[in-house]
């Protein structure tokens, strides 16, 4: 191997090393915050053509920096011996047909159970602008199926997250972070939601499509001059 190619290869090494401590951290900043229980969830993150995902089944605070596991687009393992996760066909339909670059799935308390009550999550909150509006509830199909995988996909159109009915959610982003920043904003909009309605004798207000519109503008904006767009 040139000096050339063993310095590409270095580069390459380092650079899935970072991506799969950082999948890591996002998968168990999941339990720690109350988003899943034992090894429920999964957690993704494109690299180029590859895809780090965490492995079915292992509790995240078991899982080593030499534990890698990789697939290419096609599903095929290229990275790693532990099996990934069952959710695969979920993650993978997402980076095929969306611009996603990491995917994180929960099964936080509030969403699941807003996802056994409605089709679709009423605006409540002007940060539905955050995840393109109005969110949909995926009809429910058997864990890690390609059934599941399709209705997923159909619940997503022009958003960046859904529910999944009886199961949980399934958010995307341009990142780690922001993929775990926006299903936290989904689980505490279905905890506002919840608590409205929840009131006899009332029904929450809310917001407009075309305040949503105006609220997803505004947020292009949002936080500090200069600094990545949230
Ligand atoms: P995995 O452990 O296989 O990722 O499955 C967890 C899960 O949430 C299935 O829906
Ligand atoms: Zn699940």
């Amino acid at each position: 191997m040139s000096v050339r190619d063993g310095q590409r290869d270095g580069r390459r090494r380092d650079k899935l090393e970072l991506a799969w401590s950082e999948l890591v951290t996002t998968a168990r900043r999941t339990v720690a915050d109350g988003l899943v229980v034992g090894t429920s969830g999964n957690v993704s993150v494109r690299v180029g053509e590859l895809v780090l995902v965490t492995p079915s089944g292992i509790p995240y605070d078991r899982i080593r920096p030499t534990d890698t596991v990789g697939v290419d687009l096609d599903g095929k393992q290229v990275v790693g011996e532990l099996r990934p996760s069952s959710e695969l066909p979920m993650h993978l339909a997402i980076y095929r047909n969306t611009d996603a670059q990491a995917v994180v799935h929960t099964h936080a308390v509030h969403a699941t159970a807003v996802s056994t009550l409605l089709y679709e999550l009423p605006a409540i909150h002007y940060i539905a602008a955050e995840l393109g509006g109005k969110i949909r509830v995926a009809d429910y199909a058997t864990y890690g199926s390609e059934e599941l995988a399709a209705n997923v996909l159909r619940a997503l159109r022009d958003r960046t997250g859904c529910l999944l009915r009886n199961h949980g959610t399934i958010v995307y982003g341009d990142d780690l972070d922001q993929a775990y920043d926006r299903t936290a904003q989904l689980e505490w909009m279905c905890q506002v939601w919840l608590a409205a309605r929840s009131v006899q004798g009332f029904s929450p207000s809310l917001l407009s499509k075309r305040e949503l519109a105006r609220v997803a503008e505004k947020l292009r904006g949002y936080g500090q001059p200069g600094a990545p767009s949230e």
